[in-house]
C-alpha cells in the first residue's frame, strides 16, 4: 500500500536554507535552495509546494523513481525483520541474492562474483585493490574528464580539480592519466586510433608490465556525458586482455537501464573484467558492487574484502525490488523510448541555437556541450544561466564537464510521456529567454 504524500513541513525552504547554514558545512552544496518535501516517478514536490520536473534522478539513482512501489514495500518488510547484523558476523540471504542478480544482469558470459559496498567510491577503490592484488602491479591507467569519486584514492582517479581535488592533496601514486576519445574535441579521431594513441602513451610511459587496471567510464558521466567514437572501447579491451591488465568498466552513473541497455557496455559487446556499479542499483538506498570474473574476485583472500554496512539488507532488499521493476517495467526500453522523444527536440533546439556545438548522449543519459557560437569555446557562464533559467521554470537540470559547459538530463526511467514532453517545452523556454 502506498501512503499519500504528507502535508508540505510547516517549515518553507527559505527558513531551512537560514537553519542550514548554521548546521551544515559549507562544503556540502546543493543545485537548488528548495527542500524536499515528497517526490515520485518524475517530480519532486518541495516544503512549499512548488513541483519540480525531475532531470536529475538524485544524480542517475532513481532511475525506477523515487518511492518505487515494490522498493517501499521491500525496505518496510525488511525493516521489520532486522536492520543490521552485519553481512561479515552474521550472514543473509538478500546480499547472496543481489549478488546472484549482479553476476546475471552485468556483460560477460564468464562466471563471476560480486562483493558489496556502500557508495560509488567504494566500489572503485575495491576494484583498484582487487587488481593489483591479483596482478602484483600498482599503476592505474584512468581518462582526461574521468571522475571515480572523493575519497583519496578515487580523488586521484577524477580528473578534474575544482571542485574534487582543490587542496585536498597529497593524493595516492601510481596513477596513469591518458586522452580520452572526445569526438567533439579530439578532431574526431575514430575509436581504434584515439585507442592507440592512449595505449602509445601507456607504453611508453607507464610500461603494460607495470599497469595492474584500466579504469574507464564506458560514458564519461560527470566529465560531460562524452561517449567515445565507437571502437575505442573494443581497442582498450583488446590491448588489456593481451597485456595482462585488469579492464575495470565504471558503470556507476550508466548502469542499470539508464543508456538504454541494462548497462553501456552492452552496446558494444565488450566484456569487462570487473565493474563497478552503485547509484541507480537500489531505488535510492545506498548499494554498490564490484562484480567481475571469478578467478579474479575470489583470489582475494578472506577478509581481504568488506566493511561494517556493505550490504546492509535494506539496502540489499531494495536492490532487489528495483531490479525486479526493471524487469517488469522493461526500463531499457523505457530509456530507448525517453531518448527517442527528447533527442529530436534536442536537435531541432541545436539546429536553432549556435550556442549548443553538440547533442550526445544514450538512451536516458543525454546532453547538449554548449560553446561560443561559432567556436569550440566551453561556455559555463551560459551553460549555469540555461540551468538556472530551468529552475526558475521548475525543471531541475544539472550541469557538468570539464569545462561546467554541458548541461545534462536525467531523468527516471519511469517518467510519463506527458511529463518528459511538458519538461521539453521548459528547456526550449529556458534556452528562446537566456
Ligand atoms: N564513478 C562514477 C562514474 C560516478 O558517476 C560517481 C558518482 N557521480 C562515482 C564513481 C562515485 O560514486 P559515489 O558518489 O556513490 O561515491
Amino acid at each position: 500500500m502506498t501512503s499519500a504524500p504528507r502535508p508540505a513541513s510547516p517549515a518553507s525552504s527559505e527558513d531551512l536554507h537560514k537553519r542550514r547554514a548554521g548546521a551544515v558545512a559549507r562544503g556540502v552544496g546543493s543545485v537548488i535552495p528548495s527542500y524536499v518535501d515528497h517526490a515520485s516517478g518524475g517530480t519532486i514536490v518541495d516544503v512549499d509546494g512548488r513541483e519540480w520536473i525531475d532531470f536529475a534522478a538524485g544524480i542517475a539513482v532513481t532511475n525506477v523513481g523515487n518511492s518505487a512501489p515494490r522498493v517501499v514495500a521491500a525496505i518496510r518488510e525488511q525493516a521489520e525483520r532486522f536492520t543490521h547484523t552485519c553481512f561479515m558476523v552474521a550472514p543473509y540471504e538478500s546480499y547472496v541474492a543481489v549478488c546472484e542478480q549482479l553476476n546475471t544482469l552485468t556483460p560477460g558470459t564468464y562466471e563471476k562474483r560480486s562483493a558489496l559496498f556502500n557508495s560509488g567510491a567504494e566500489a572503485v577503490e575495491n576494484a583498484v585493490k582487487i587488481a593489483r592484488h591479483v596482478t602484483g602491479r600498482a599503476a592505474v591507467v584512468v581518462f582526461d574528464h574521468a571522475y571515480h569519486g572523493r575519497t583519496n584514492l578515487t580523488m586521484a582517479l577524477t580528473a578534474k580539480n575544482m571542485p574534487y581535488k582543490h587542496r585536498f592533496g597529497p593524493f595516492a601514486g601510481e596513477i596513469y592519466r591518458v586522452p580520452m576519445s572526445y569526438p567533439l574535441r579530439d578532431g574526431g579521431l575514430t575509436g581504434p586510433v584515439a585507442a592507440a594513441n592512449a595505449i602509445e602513451l601507456i607504453e611508453k610511459q607507464v610500461g603494460a608490465e607495470n599497469v595492474a587496471a584500466l579504469l574507464i567510464e564506458p560514458i564519461q558521466g560527470e566529465g560531460g556525458f562524452v561517449v567515445p567514437a565507437p571502437g575505442f572501447l573494443p581497442a582498450l579491451r583488446e590491448w588489456a586482455t593481451a597485456a595482462g591488465v585488469v579492464f575495470v568498466a565504471d558503470e556507476i552513473q550508466t548502469g542499470f537501464c539508464r543508456t538504454g541497455d541494462w548497462f553501456a557496455l552492452d552496446h558494444e559487446q565488450v566484456e569487462p573484467d570487473l565493474i563497478t556499479l552503485a547509484k541507480g542499483i537500489a531505488g535510492g538506498l545506498p548499494l554498490a558492487a564490484v562484480t567481475g570474473r571469478a578467478e579474479l574476485m575470489d583470489a582475494v583472500h578472506v577478509g581481504g574484502l568488506g566493511g561494517t554496512y556493505g550490504g546492509n539488507p535494506i539496502a540489499c532488499a531494495a536492490a532487489l525490488a528495483a531490479i525486479e521493476t526493471m524487469h517488469e517495467l522493461d526500463l531499457p526500453t523505457a530509456a530507448r523510448n525517453i531518448e527517442a522523444t527528447m533527442l529530436p527536440r534536442l536537435q531541432t533546439l541545436a539546429a536553432q541555437d549556435p550556442r549548443i556545438a553538440e547533442v550526445r548522449g544514450r538512451g536516458a543519459m543525454l546532453a547538449v556541450e554548449l560553446v561560443l557560437p561559432g567556436t569550440l569555446t566551453p561556455d559555463p557562464t551560459t551553460t549555469a544561466a540555461i540551468s538556472a533559467a530551468c529552475h526558475r521554470l521548475g525543471l531541475l537540470t544539472l550541469t557538468c564537464g570539464t569545462y561546467g559547459n554541458v548541461l545534462r538530463f536525467l531523468p527516471p526511467l519511469v517518467i510519463d510521456t506527458p511529463t518528459l514532453t511538458r519538461a521539453l517545452t521548459l528547456l526550449e523556454t529556458a534556452f528562446t529567454t537566456t
